[in-house]
């Protein structure tokens, strides 16, 4: 089965855990680490012969605009992340579409085909922020992948949402993050932390149980999660584990992964 892999494009301090830890200056006075992580990225997925979807922070794109440039060059799908990777539930819609508008035309811009996909930060299409689906459909994206179905996370989660592919409004098709119903408990399995956190076994057995229910896997990982050199936030104990935890075994699993799953664009998956 031919699965989704996406990147969400930003920086190893865009993570909003880690706002409180960075100084006054914010993310102006950080070193910009990037292109170069993505570049390792692009050549793992060269060596696997793997397309896969990035979804641009327009911030980043506007200060690194070789970042689009290269990924489409390789073959890659382009798609949206924000402008200032502020959650969608901390924004009215006026604010949302603002970030929008500015996020589409930074990456307008450098990218030379179409744009078709919608990825939220922290993944917060939620109950409280359908509103934004008519936001997307308005400046012509075909579909989000932002909605997590289950409904323990503090930040994100439409705790009774379809694990499949589906139409989330009539001209919207949502890609939900993938999630394994086990026993009635909904079980994430579709990469970031999850995927660092879990040994490589539980996420493959987890893997190749959505594919045997007939799911593909919608997957997605960060550049910063190649990094293990980059610096680190002063955050707290439990949101340490989260952002940092076994960044140096990401590249290992991530190889792996590719050998024992078959990846592609979510354009290619969802047939656009
Ligand atoms: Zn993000």
């Amino acid at each position: 089965m031919k699965n989704a892999l996406s990147v969400d494009v930003e920086e190893w301090f865009c993570g909003h855990i880690l706002q409180k830890g960075l100084d006054e200056k914010g993310w102006e006075a950080q070193g910009l680490r990037a292109l170069k992580v993505t570049r390792k990225l692009l050549r793992i997925l060269e060596r696997h012969k793997t397309k896969a979807t990035f979804f641009m922070l327009g911030w980043l794109v506007e200060r690194i605009p070789e970042l689009i440039i290269e990924i489409e060059e390789a073959g890659h799908e382009i798609g949206i992340h924000g402008y200032a990777h502020v959650s969608i539930t901390e924004m009215t819609p006026e604010e949302f579409e603002e970030d929008l508008v500015k996020a589409l035309n930074i990456t307008k811009t450098f990218a030379k085909s179409k744009i078709y996909g919608f990825r939220a930060p922290h993944f917060t299409i939620t109950k409280k922020t359908l509103w934004a689906l008519e936001t997307l459909t308005k400046h012509g994206l075909k579909y989000d992948s932002s909605v997590f179905p289950l409904s323990f996370h503090p930040d994100y989660g439409i705790d009774d949402s379809n694990l499949s592919i589906y139409k989330i409004t009539p001209r919207m098709i949502e890609v939900p993050l993938s999630v394994i119903d086990i026993l009635g408990k909904r079980v994430p399995c579709s990469g970031g932390g999850y995927f660092r956190v879990y040994p490589y076994g539980l996420t493959k057995y987890l893997l190749t149980r959505c594919n045997r229910e007939g799911r593909p896997i919608v997957f997605y990982l960060h550049p910063w999660e190649l990094d293990p050199d980059q610096p680190r936030i002063h955050i707290p104990f439990y949101n340490k584990i989260r952002h940092y935890y076994n960044l140096d075994k990401v590249e290992y699993r991530l190889n792996r992964l590719l050998e024992d799953f078959s990846f592609s664009t979510i354009k290619e998956v969802i047939g656009l």
